[in-house]
């Protein structure tokens, strides 16, 4: 449905310039920030976003640092704010700036949408914003806002209704101010017309234009059809730890290493960390079993603990995963036990029960957690890797 959303701009601008929220990227412009924050807002609260920004840039203060930082790094940084790949394009397409446009954010429209992961929302953000261009930014936010304003039931998760608001907003855009007009409607949409919950709108600098308000139907906008329901995938992780005391020559100390396995470098969570996993939820019989071979040969060297831990739940967009944990502890007993021989035992096992490839396998310590980027999947169980 068209409409006509020109008598907003005036008033909205007005509000922006009194109740824009503080934030970095806004009192420091730069194409550079402007880009990343929006890819690290897409799906992530703005308040949670402002750490993982401050930290992000202080680490890779310009396009180039980001082209070439090595991909663990990269991931490790990015660990937390979840959906990955948001990330990887990131790289993908500082690498392509670097190499076809001198380093710099291209100041075309049509440009900015042909580098990986930027569509239509981040090219109008980062257009408008930077190079003052009269292009519209619209996401959920913005669809909400829009929707309400105009009274309408179009479903928000259509394509189609998507590319009519972007048309009609872009009719209105002020050729002065592009960038703050769109920040203006997502302002709204996060503080006053918000998601979840009632909106405020005795506090909205356009209620007086908004009909879903003069109508009373502001819980009913915007419509969106119902997600197709989610697949479930079991899994049981095993979180294996070997305890040992490693003898130098004047003192000794305990050791634990815990094995880690890398994931593929396609599909979910692609390249990073995760605990060693089988499919389907396994009793701890069945664990029992899984080890058996290991138990026979090294039971006189090693005491060997299995201890069922929580199952946990964690929700991506297509996917969810159901955990079910597994902290197996082999402690050293005797000091002859060759624990490297027993590491590489356990190496065999997750390789031959397909689990993993030898060469995505590492054992470390603790300490080197912070190297390694473990998503936030696997959170309920690394509290246990101490
Ligand atoms: S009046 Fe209420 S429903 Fe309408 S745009 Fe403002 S906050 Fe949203």
């Amino acid at each position: 449905m068209q409409y006509d959303y020109s008598e907003t701009v005036e008033y909205l601008l007005h509000w922006f310039d009194y109740n824009a929220r503080i934030l970095r990227w806004r009192i420091e412009p730069s194409a550079y920030y402007i880009w990343i924050s929006e890819i690290m807002l897409q799906q992530t609260r703005v308040e949670a976003v402002k750490t993982y920004f401050d930290h992000f840039v202080e680490e890779l203060p310009d396009i180039k640092a980001l082209a070439e930082c090595e991909e663990e790094r990269l991931l490790k940084l990015w660990e937390g704010l979840g959906y990955y790949n948001r990330v990887r394009n990131l790289q993908k397409a500082a690498q392509i700036i670097m190499k076809d446009y001198q380093g710099q954010l291209p100041s075309d429209y049509q440009e900015l949408l042909k580098l990986p992961g930027i569509g239509s929302y981040t090219a109008g953000a980062i257009a408008s914003n930077v190079y003052n261009i009269p292009v519209p930014s619209v996401d959920g936010n913005v669809l909400r806002v829009a929707k309400r304003i105009a009274g309408s039931y179009d479903d928000i998760t259509k394509a189609a209704v998507k590319r009519q608001l972007e048309n009609d907003l872009r009719e209105i855009m002020p050729e002065d101010r592009p960038g703050d007009f769109n920040q203006s409607l997502m302002e709204l949409g996060a503080v006053i017309c918000i998601p979840n919950g009632k909106p405020l709108c005795e506090q909205c600098p356009v209620m007086h234009l908004c009909k879903a308000f003069q109508e009373g139907i502001q819980m009913k906008i915007p419509v969106k059809s119902p997600k197709k329901s989610r697949k479930i995938e079991d899994k049981t992780l095993l979180l294996i730890e070997f305890q040992y005391i490693e003898k130098k020559e004047r003192s000794e100390r305990l050791i634990n290493y815990y094995a880690i396995q890398k994931r593929m470098q396609k599909g979910l969570l692609a390249g990073m960390w995760q605990l060693p996993s089988l499919e389907g939820k396994k009793s701890t019989l069945q664990i029992k079993k899984y080890l058996q071979t290991f138990i026979q040969c090294y039971q006189n060297n090693f005491d060997i603990a299995i201890e069922p831990l929580e199952e946990s739940k964690h929700i991506f967009s297509h996917i969810e995963w159901h955990m079910k944990g597994y902290h197996i502890k082999l402690i050293q007993k005797k000091e002859s036990a060759k624990v490297e021989d027993a590491k590489a035992q356990i190496n065999e096992l997750l390789v031959y029960s397909g689990a993993t490839k030898q060469q995505d396998l590492t054992w470390i310590q603790a300490k080197q957690l912070k190297d390694y980027a473990l998503p936030s999947a696997f959170d309920a169980y690394r509290g246990y890797i101490q």
